[in-house]
């Protein structure tokens, strides 16, 4: 048993919910923040079944009195800031609400960190976005490019990182994630959106899938596989940023095409490419290249797309995450 406090800011979320599986599984004493934790819906931690091991507390990132009042309460070992509005499509639309979530929230828990004079260790999510469309695999080293209302957000979390880091000696790290899925995503996310549309037209509803830019190449991953990294990198002697990647990179039409062949369906009669679904500006290609992870943390991505989505249409074929 770690006998470690960890509080999780952001812990309705899907990587919240995998986290605190994780650090309770590690022995730790697991403290998870939603805005409103009298009226959010901790569904992610009951599909899981660890809704009763996770204390919930209302913790609002962009308020630094709520920040600060729950450092001191809790007392944590490790914070995991994982709050956001994480939706780069919904960033468009909201623009201020993201920079406020994200630029905001990462430095009012930096400096709740600095005022507690404890030796409270930080992982800040970071994003691949920072560094838009990648012609070879981005690594540590790789200038952001943002092109997003999200992607700038999250860059300059980075540097807020970076800084404290530097300045104060505080241990902080930013982990610059590529995407990861699972069935806990939410519904707004495409990949998610593919695996119930896939599963729905399996069990014989005849409506079709409408998608945007289909072209797009990410670099997806697992998410219960990116949660130990994050883990990981608070276990470390010195802080440091690492991205967290599988190192492939594969089209949208791909993950459409192995969702509906999961349920023995050519996506082609299925799929319908929407022009209301475009984003005013969007990535081509996410490439990422987490040579340094594997080397410093020994972290290695266990799945690839095929099982992600494979992982995937099953939850929704059993109608559940
Ligand atoms: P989710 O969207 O599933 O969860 C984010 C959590 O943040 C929500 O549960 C919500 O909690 C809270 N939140 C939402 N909006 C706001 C807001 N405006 N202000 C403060 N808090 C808010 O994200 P994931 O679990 O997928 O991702 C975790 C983190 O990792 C996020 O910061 C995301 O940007 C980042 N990331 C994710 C990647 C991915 O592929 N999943 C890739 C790279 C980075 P509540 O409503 O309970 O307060």
């Amino acid at each position: 048993m770690s006998g470690k406090k960890a509080l999780i800011c952001g812990v309705t979320g899907q990587d919240g919910a995998y986290l605190s599986r994780l650090l309770l599984e590690k022995g730790y004493e697991v403290h998870g923040a939603s805005r409103d934790a009298q009226a959010a819906s901790f569904a992610n931690l009951q599909t899981l079944k660890i809704r009763d091991k996770v204390q919930v507390t209302s913790v609002n990132v962009t308020d630094f009195r709520s920040v600060m009042q729950a450092v001191e309460r809790i007392g944590p070992d490790e914070i995991y800031n994982l709050a956001a509005q994480s939706s780069v499509g919904l960033s468009f639309e909201q623009p201020a609400q993201t920079l406020e979530s994200i630029s905001l929230g990462t430095l009012n828990i930096l400096e709740a960190i600095r005022f507690a004079h404890r030796p409270i260790r930080l992982y800040s999510a970071g994003s691949s976005e920072c560094f838009g469309n990648c012609d070879t695999a981005a690594d540590e080293s790789t200038p952001f490019r943002p092109r997003s209302p999200y992607a700038i957000a999250k860059a300059a979390a980075f540097w807020e990182v970076a800084n404290y880091r530097e300045a104060y000696g505080l241990f902080a790290c930013t982990g610059i994630l590529f995407n990861h899925e699972s069935p806990l995503r939410p519904e707004r996310y495409v990949t998610r959106k593919i695996a119930m549309g896939a599963a729905r037209i399996a069990r014989g509803d005849t409506e079709k899938l409408y998608l945007g830019n289909i072209g797009i190449r990410r670099d997806w991953g697992w998410a219960p596989d990116y949660v130990e990294a994050m883990w990981s990198m608070l276990q470390q002697p010195t802080p440091d940023d690492f991205v967290i990647a599988t190192g492939e990179t594969h089209s949208l039409e791909e993950f459409v095409a192995l969702a509906f062949a999961e349920v023995g369906l050519d996506w082609k009669a299925h799929v319908v490419s929407d022009p209301a679904l475009l984003r005013p500006s969007d990535l081509e290609t996410g490439r990422g290249n987490p040579a340094k992870a594997t080397q410093v943390l020994g972290w290695k991505a266990r799945h690839r797309l095929k099982d992600v989505v494979s992982m995937m249409v099953a939850a929704e074929m059993q109608g559940k995450s």
